[in-house]
């Protein structure tokens, strides 16, 4: 057919590789993050002669966690292009990364020749039943006229109610088929208009349901708000901004929601984050599961009788947490019509309000506390030391405020807590999942997407080491990531089990907890052309900090921690 086809327009041939490429430019995709072979090298090709930038990686793990932030940042999906089989295999921990933050992404693989499935073909494996698990939408191009309907279907399913993960399953085959230029064109025409409109619509609000939330709010003796990264990607601050100043209710954003309103905000409970769980009676969770994150919303940590007022676009998340009220939507539309309904009629708590002056004196008096542990200057380094100058450091830059990707145990608690996020969407961190070796992926995603920003990573070590020959994907596409490596020589740090449990015939080995000692991780980047900076004291870390954020060139800085600083499993020693 499709020869009878280009007899007839006499238009030259497009491959399956090249209607991929047209389609996926053709639905807006503008980034593509990835490992090219067989049979996927010539897509890529395809997508760069069209305009869709594609950042090429060691690793498809890496590219895959690239790609699920890449979707949390812009709020369009992230599009992870793998081979087949293996590849496809390390694209699933980007899959599945996805899925547990909610996160939109789609994974492109190649996968074997249709007619030789079942006979051990090159790199076979049934892909769209490995994916399973982690991906709310598969589709398979079975042919070469499927293609543009198949690409737009993973697309919209992404980012489709709550966002997650999808798939899309290209067999070599059909890669290589053939349309004419004129089919291919109206192929695509033909799947846009066929385009499921509905999928992609944000739910509608219940009026009334809003009025209640009101209600509920405006009774209350001691309300909070609490929001997370669904309100982040909903790119809900200018509401809840207006919600918060307009009422006085305390905030307190997740992890990843920090910085939707400052963290020096004067009504962020952050710093007295248990007290404003423990005693409030009227939480509005905007965007934020009542997950292990979160205590699942239960005694001791939260009040046995706290009213939850939950905003979240996946009803079944409603269903799941059984909240005095639940509202379906979008979190930026719920927060602004919660504003709009209590402007008609509004109350404000006010400064000398009881619940507020008790958050305000506990934030005061923990603050107090943490700084005076900040201000010793203890060398060899603690977690603290370092952590302060790079929190002065980044302050420093001032806006747009540089975007802070953090994982480990230690390094990432310490960084929650000392770290302090001004703008939305600032902070990428381990995440619901607790994800490690994300790291340098949500770094090379962050530039790509927000290329007037510097980005600075503080990792550990350990989470540095799954991703760490991506520095050269940095010093190859010269993006301005910073990246400071907590280096305390393992896991947690040094050896720390107890002398009668190292018996055995492997005793002399290394303790699992650790690596080489005083590894030379700022060296690393230099092969690559990169530059590297080793810091033990604070004037060494000022200094490197100093030049590297003025220069915004790809640069380890390798920060030597005391090994014995820190705890084992950092902050959830109890799941230990
Ligand atoms: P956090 O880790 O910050 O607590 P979670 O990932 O646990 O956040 O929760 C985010 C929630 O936000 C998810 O339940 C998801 O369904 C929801 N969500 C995603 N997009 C939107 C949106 N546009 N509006 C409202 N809720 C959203
Ligand atoms: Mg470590």
């Amino acid at each position: 057919m499709a020869d009878a086809d280009q007899e007839r327009s006499g238009s030259p041939e497009v491959d399956g590789n090249t209607l991929v490429a047209m389609s996926l430019a053709r639905a807006g995709v503008d980034r593509m993050f990835g490992v090219v072979g067989i049979p996927v090298t010539s897509l890529a090709n395809r997508a760069v002669a069209l305009g869709v930038r594609f950042i090429a990686f060691h690793n498809e793990q890496s590219a895959g966690y690239a790609a699920s932030a890449y979707g949390y940042l812009t709020g369009r999906p992230g599009v992870l292009l793998t081979v087949s089989g293996p590849g496809c295999v390390h694209g699933l921990a980007g899959l599945s990364n996805a899925a547990a933050n909610a996160w939109p992404m789609v994974l492109i693989s190649g996968s074997s020749d249709q007619s030789f499935i079942g006979r051990g073909d090159f790199q076979e494996l049934d892909q769209i039943a490995a994916v399973k698990p982690f991906s709310k939408f598969s589709a398979k191009a079975t042919d070469i006229s499927r293609i543009p309907a198949s690409v737009f279907s993973v697309i919209d399913w992404a980012v489709a109610g709550r966002p997650g993960g999808t798939y899309l399953d290209l067999p070599s085959d059909v890669l290589h088929q053939t349309v004419s230029e004129s089919e291919a064109e109206r192929l695509i025409i033909q799947a846009e208009n066929g385009r499921n409109k509905e999928l992609i619509e944000k739910p509608r609000i219940n009026y009334s349901e809003i009025q209640k939330a009101v209600e509920l709010l405006r009774k209350a003796q001691r309300p909070l708000i609490v929001f997370g990264k669904g309100a982040a990607y909903a790119r809900a601050e200018n509401g809840l901004r207006k919600l918060v100043e307009s009422t006085g209710i305390p905030f307190l954003p997740t992890p990843m929601g920090k910085g939707l309103l400052s963290d020096t905000h004067e009504l962020a409970a952050t710093a007295a984050r248990s007290l404003a769980i423990g005693k409030c009676d009227v939480a509005l969770v905007v965007g934020a599961r009542l997950n292990w994150l979160m205590h699942f919303g239960e005694p001791p940590k939260w009040s046995k009788d706290v009213k939850f007022i939950l905003v979240d676009v996946c009803k079944e998340e409603i269903d799941l947490r059984k909240p005095s009220l639940g509202i379906v939507g979008d979190a930026k539309d719920v927060v602004e019509k919660l504003h709009k309904e209590i402007k008609d009629d509004p109350f404000c708590l006010g400064k000398t309000h009881p619940w507020v002056e008790a958050i305000k004196n506990k934030v005061k008096e923990n603050v107090a506390k943490m700084e005076v542990q900040l201000a010793k200057e203890v060398v060899p380094f603690n977690f603290l030391t370092p952590m302060k100058i790079i929190r002065d450091a980044i302050l420093g830059v001032g806006s747009p405020a540089p975007i802070l990707v953090s994982e480990g145990a230690n390094t990432m608690d310490v960084g929650r807590s000392v770290l302090v996020q001004t703008e939305p969407r600032t902070r990428l961190d381990a995440g619901t999942w607790g994800t490690m070796g994300v790291g340098l992926g949500y770094c090379i995603a962050a530039a790509v997407a927000s290329p007037d920003r510097l980005v600075v990573a503080v990792e550990g070590d350990s989470g540095f080491g799954f991703s760490a020959m991506e520095v050269e994907t940095l010093a190859r596409y010269q993006l301005p990531v910073v990246v400071i490596v907590f280096n305390n020589g393992g896991v947690y740090g040094g050896d720390r089990r107890n002398p009668d449990e190292i018996t055995g015939p492997y005793k002399k080995d290394p303790a699992p907890t650790s690596f080489v000692p005083g590894a030379a991780y700022h060296v690393l980047i230099e092969a690559f052309g990169g530059k590297g900076y080793l810091a033990g004291t604070p004037d060494e870390l000022k200094s490197a900090l100093a030049e590297s954020f003025s220069a915004r060139k790809p640069t380890v800085i390798n920060v030597t921690i005391d090994p014995y600083a820190g705890a084992e499993s950092g902050r959830l020693q109890h799941k230990n």
